[in-house]
Formats: structure tokens, C-alpha cells, sequence
């Protein structure tokens, strides 16, 4: 047991995130390393391991500089600009913290702005991006680790709302889960917690993707399908989570986790810098798809969507009316809960056909790599941790429905036998 009370320990036990704060940058660096304009992992048709790139720097003031201007321009705008506000759930001490929502406008004003000034009137160099992306990383990670130390001290302020999961007495486990649950500024007004997970990193990551797409329409004159393609997807994504802004606030980031490495790191690091490798690579090894391959990669996106998109509002058309005429005809299994459990369309193919249908687009989103890509790897590399994050989180959800609908849950994996994938997993 923790000193906390905690029994149950994820992330590989309480002392198993002394570990993964150094190894998930390792695995930022590993991506640069693994494939970059001078060499790349190749597993066929002959396997090469990478050579340690000779003419990357991995730090320097400017990009350190530019990376704390991005942070705190963003920050303040969050400040300045208006936006609407909405109230979170209610917290363990019965209170509800109120939240600005302009996430989506500063996104407006800033991609705005780069695609203007870099693709209109060509005043700014966005492949500035590509040319210093490891100097970049390292200031993301430098700067999300000071953040993460600031938040673990802060935590032990006089009546700091601590978090179930990261108040543990382990200080490695603690650190990285995150003590305190939503650590703010500027006396309550500014939510640090909240404003990381969508500002800086979100917007960035769709900003780098542009630099990437800058960079190859500079040197070549123009910009590939497949170059479009990675960044209109990813976009979509962005801007999808931007203007559904107020969602987040019942997400478990939100209302369970606190506010630690984990959380901060994944954030203004991860995200940005590992979720672009497949654009940083076809800055280095463009792919030109042909129109059959084109409609290929469409296709799976659309299939993908098609199956999250079907599943999630099949389900929550049902939690919100089960009447409703379009979910009505349903079968489902009446629980002691008082809840129903679907066990016919989407949900009648596997207990979490959503996540299925998310991770194919994740794959559509690495596809315009081709097979070159594949075999390099390091393009292909959101698909590949997706997967391993949506196992995980199955895992999660499968332990606290156990929790919930007891030997009910049971019934239900009898009728609705796989996990994620029909007739597979
Ligand atoms: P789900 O939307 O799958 O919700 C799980 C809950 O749904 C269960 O706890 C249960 O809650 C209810 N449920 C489960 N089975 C049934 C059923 N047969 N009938 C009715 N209700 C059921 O999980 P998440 O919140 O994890 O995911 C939401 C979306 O976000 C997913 O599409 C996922 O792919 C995506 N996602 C994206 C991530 C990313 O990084 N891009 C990360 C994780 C998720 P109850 O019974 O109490 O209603």
C-alpha cells in the first residue's frame, strides 16, 4: 500500500516513472536520431541502422528563446483576449472552478497569421521549423521539466487540492501523475493545467506541420499530396478539439489527473514533436502518390471516421435518450446498475469499436509515408504508439466497468467477446 493509501499503481509501480521521465525524451531524441535528411532506420529491403547525425545541434538560445516567446505570447493572449466561460464539474471539495474558453480563437489568430506571413506575402521563414525542430525539442523538454518541478513544490501549498491518483508519498510516482489537481495563477484566473493541454502544444503541433509543408514548398516549388494530406488530417484533429474546446472539461486530464510531468510533458513535448515525424519525413524523403494510392489513404481515413464517428454517437445518442428512433431498436442487456449495455450495432462488434475506428485513422494519418515509410519506421510511429496507448486505456476502462456493473460486465464480455478488433482482439 502507498503512503498515501494507494494500492494500485500504474505506469509500471510506484517508482517505475523514475524511469519513464527519462526515457519518453529519450524516445523524442530517438525519433530525430532514427531518421533525419542524413540517414534513416531501414528494415527492408536491406535492414540499415541510422548513423548519429553529424550536423544537428540538439540546443541553442534562440530556439530556446523562440520556444519561451511562444509559450508566454500564447499565454498572455489567453489573458488579453475574450473568450467564453464555462464551469468545470464539481470537484472532490464540492466547489467548480470557471474556465476561459478562447483556445480556438488564438489557434485563428496565430495559424492565421504563419500562413499569411509565410505563403502570402512571404515574410516568414516557417521552415525555420524544420531547421532547428531538435534545438526546439530540447527547449520543449527543458521547459516542461521546469514546469513539472514548479508544480511538484507549488503542490505542497497550504490547501492545494491534491489529486486521488499523484498525492501517493512517492516522490517519483507523485511527480510524474501530478499532486495537485488544477493548479492556477494569477489569483485562480488562469489555469495552467487546462491551458496546457490546448494551447501551446496543440496549436504547435499543427504550426510544425505547416513549417514542414513550408520548408518542402520552398525548396521544391511546391507542396506533395502526400504533404497535404498529413497536414490536413492533423489539422482536422486540432481544430476539432480547439472548437469543442468545453469538452475537455469532463475528460479524466481534467477532472481526475493532476497536474504533473505526465500531463505537462506529454502536452508541450510529446505531442508537438513526436506526432509530426511522418511530415518531418517527407520534408526529408518526399513521397508523390499516385491517385489510386491517394483514394487509398482517403478511403481508410474515411473508414476510420466512418466507424468512430458511427460508434460514438450511437452510444451517446443512446446514454442521452434511449427512445431516441434512431438507437431504439438496439439490443440491449439490462444491468443491476440501472443502465443499459448495448450488445447490438457498433457495440455488438466489440466492446471498444471506437477506439478501433480512431486508431485506423491514425493510420491514414501515417499512410502518405508510403512503403518506404514503412519500412523506416519512425514515419509510422503515431500508429504505432496509438495502439499501445489504446490498449492501455482499454485496459483502463475494462477495470473501472468491472468496478461498476460487476458480474453484469461479465455477461456483457460473454455476448460481446472481443476487446477492440472483431474477431481479432
Ligand atoms: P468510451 O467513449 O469508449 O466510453 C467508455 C464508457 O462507455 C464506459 O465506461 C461505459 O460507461 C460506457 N460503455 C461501455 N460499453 C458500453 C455499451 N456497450 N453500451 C453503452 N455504454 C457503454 O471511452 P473514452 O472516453 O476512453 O473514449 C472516447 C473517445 O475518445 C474514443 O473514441 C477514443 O477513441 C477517443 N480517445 C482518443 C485519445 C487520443 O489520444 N486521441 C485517447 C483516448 C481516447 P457507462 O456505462 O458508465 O456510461
Amino acid at each position: 500500500m502507498g503512503k498515501g493509501g494507494t494500492t494500485h499503481f500504474e505506469f509500471f509501480g510506484p517508482h517505475g516513472p523514475a524511469v519513464l521521465v527519462f526515457a519518453l525524451p529519450a524516445v523524442c531524441y530517438a525519433l530525430i536520431i532514427g531518421c533525419n535528411k542524413e540517414s534513416c532506420l531501414q528494415l527492408w529491403p536491406e535492414f540499415k541502422l541510422p548513423s548519429f547525425p553529424q550536423n544537428v545541434s540538439f540546443y541553442s538560445n534562440e530556439a530556446m528563446l523562440v520556444y519561451l516567446a511562444w509559450f508566454f505570447g500564447v499565454a498572455l493572449l489567453h489573458v488579453i483576449l475574450p473568450g467564453p466561460k464555462a464551469e468545470g464539474v464539481v470537484l472532490p471539495n464540492g466547489k467548480r472552478l470557471t474556465y476561459k474558453l478562447n483556445a480556438f480563437r488564438i489557434f485563428l489568430l496565430t495559424y492565421g497569421a504563419a500562413l499569411y506571413f509565410g505563403f502570402v506575402s512571404r515574410q516568414l521563414d516557417l521552415g525555420w521549423l524544420y531547421d532547428n525542430f531538435a534545438q526546439l525539442l530540447t527547449a520543449a523538454i527543458l521547459f516542461s521539466s521546469a514546469l513539472s518541478v514548479y508544480l511538484y513544490a507549488s503542490s505542497f501549498k497550504k490547501g492545494a487540492l491534491l489529486s486521488g491518483h499523484g498525492a501517493t508519498g512517492y516522490p517519483a510516482y507523485d511527480f510524474w501523475m501530478g499532486r495537485e489537481l488544477n493548479p492556477r495563477l494569477l489569483g485562480g484566473a488562469f489555469d495552467l493545467k487546462e491551458f496546457c493541454e490546448l494551447y501551446p502544444g496543440m496549436i504547435g503541433w499543427a504550426l510544425i506541420n505547416l513549417g514542414m509543408a513550408h520548408k518542402q514548398w520552398v525548396a521544391t516549388g511546391s507542396v506533395t499530396t502526400s504533404m497535404l494530406l498529413v497536414n490536413v488530417f492533423q489539422l482536422y484533429y486540432v481544430v476539432d478539439a480547439l472548437w469543442c474546446e468545453k469538452a475537455i472539461l469532463t475528460t479524466m486530464d481534467i477532472t481526475t489527473d493532476g497536474f504533473g510531468f505526465m500531463l505537462a510533458f506529454g502536452d508541450l513535448a510529446w505531442v508537438p514533436f513526436t506526432f509530426t515525424s511522418c511530415a518531418r519525413y517527407l520534408v526529408d524523403y518526399p513521397q508523390h502518390l499516385s491517385p489510386a494510392a491517394t483514394c487509398l489513404v482517403l478511403g481508410v481515413k474515411l473508414l476510420g471516421y466512418a466507424i468512430f464517428r458511427g460508434a460514438n454517437s450511437q452510444k451517446d445518442m443512446f446514454r442521452a435518450n434511449p427512445a431516441d428512433p434512431r438507437v431504439a431498436h438496439l439490443k440491449t442487456l439490462k444491468t443491476e446498475r440501472g443502465t443499459q449495455l448495448i450488445i447490438s450495432g457498433w457495440w455488438g462488434t466489440a466492446r471498444h469499436i471506437n477506439y478501433f475506428g480512431d486508431w485506423i485513422m491514425g493510420v491514414a494519418w501515417c499512410m502518405p509515408a508510403g512503403l518506404q515509410g514503412l519500412a523506416a519506421v519512425v514515419p509510422y510511429f503515431y500508429c504505432i504508439y496509438f495502439a499501445s496507448l489504446l490498449i492501455h486505456r482499454e485496459r483502463r476502462d475494462e477495470h473501472a466497468c468491472r468496478l461498476k456493473y460487476g458480474k453484469d460486465w461479465d455477461k456483457y464480455c460473454a455476448l460481446v467477446r472481443y476487446r477492440i478488433v472483431p474477431y481479432l482482439y
